[in-house]
């Protein structure tokens, strides 16, 4: 099969398609034909080497795929089920999804929904699958449309595109933060209410600044996490998953203590498969598909490796496709 391999002979990586004997592929109870595949910034960091994603090698990136069941032995999936696969550590421990096969534990596969099409569910991938979950905890914690502005950061990225549409569907009021200001068509296009320059959030970090929002929803992290909180009305709750703009947390207890702000920690990767269920279900049911057509390019199998680079500049709009045996 076609792979993309990373290979670590010595200290430096390397990364290359390869031809790869399928009797390589790792121990499970499930095979499936790749359709497609996904890139996230987790897999950027995979295939430049910028951060210890991968932990074992060689190692066949993509932490997202899509396709149908080949082979298995698993009691709830048979030959020619839809299925999408999302975390569990793979493309990071076990063999990705950027190959033409995958052999993986049938209990980490979720059925597609059948209003969702193969390249449909890698466009959602883990990016809109965490995002659908940051809503879920907004929901939990009693976010309701008629509480206040929801600001998402990141907004013109994978997990803030999917964020912003499934939002906005539900009768949310977006406030789209974004490094760029030229997408700001685009954030309007999925639904964003208002468009704000990320400087607004990287500025000098109070423990107290005027009360703006009802929740959040951050893919960054560090100083743009801390100024949301900061911003947060009397009771907010914001969602983090991300650290696009660093894992440090430069805040204080006060949005906690003297507004009862709630932090709501989201992780797609272990997340066990009721919540998974729920979120795919959910993506079903809100997620407008004609804007998630509006957040897909589409990167050929063999330019995956060249655009890796462009997610750790914050070049990439949206979500990238990667058709493999479509
Ligand atoms: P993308 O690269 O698609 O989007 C990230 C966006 O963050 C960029 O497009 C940019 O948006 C913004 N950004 C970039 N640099 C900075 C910065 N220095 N400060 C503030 N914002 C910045 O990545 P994903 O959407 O796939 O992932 C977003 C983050 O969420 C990543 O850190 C990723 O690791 C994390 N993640 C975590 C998951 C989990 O399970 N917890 C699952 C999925 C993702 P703009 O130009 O609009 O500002």
């Amino acid at each position: 099969m076609k792979a993309i391999l990373i290979e670590k002979p010595e200290e430096t990586q390397i990364v290359s398609v390869k031809d790869v004997p399928d009797a390589q592929l790792p121990e499970g109870d499930v095979l499936v034909d790749v359709a497609y595949s996904t890139m996230n910034y987790k897999d950027a960091l995979a295939i430049t080497g910028a951060s210890p994603v991968v932990r074992r090698f060689p190692m066949v990136p993509g932490i997202d795929f899509s396709g149908t069941v080949a082979e298995s032995s698993h009691p709830d999936f048979k030959p020619g089920d839809r299925v999408v696969l999302n975390g569990w550590g793979v493309g990071e421990t076990h063999w990705g999804g950027l190959a033409e096969r995958a052999r993986v534990k049938g209990d980490w596969l979720v059925p597609l929904p059948a209003a969702i099409d193969l390249r449909q569910a890698a466009a959602i991938g883990t990016a809109g699958y965490t995002a659908m979950l940051c809503v879920l905890a907004l929901e939990r914690q009693g976010v309701t449309p008629d509480k206040g502005e929801i600001v998402v950061s990141g907004a013109a990225g994978g997990v803030g595109s999917v964020a912003t549409a499934l939002l906005a569907a539900r009768g949310y009021e977006v406030v789209a933060v974004t490094g760029r200001p030229a997408e700001a068509e685009y954030l309007r296009g999925l639904g964003a209410a208002s468009v704000i320059d990320r400087a607004e959030l990287t500025g000098k970090i109070r423990p107290l600044a005027k009360e703006r929002w009802a929740g959040g929803v951050d893919v960054a992290g560090s100083t743009v996490l801390a100024n949301m909180l900061s911003m947060m009305k009397y009771r907010g709750v914001v969602a983090t998953c991300g650290l696009a703009a660093g894992m440090d947390l430069p805040a204080s207890v006060a949005p906690f203590i003297l507004r009862g702000v709630t932090l709501a920690g989201v992780d797609s990767v272990m997340c066990p498969k009721p919540d998974r269920l729920e979120a795919w279900s959910r993506l079903a049911r809100d997620l407008d598909l004609g804007k998630l057509e509006e957040m897909i390019t589409e990167v050929p199998f063999a330019e995956v490796i060249d655009t890796a680079p462009k997610f750790l500049d914050g070049a990439v709009r949206g979500r990238i496709v990667v058709p493999i045996t479509a």
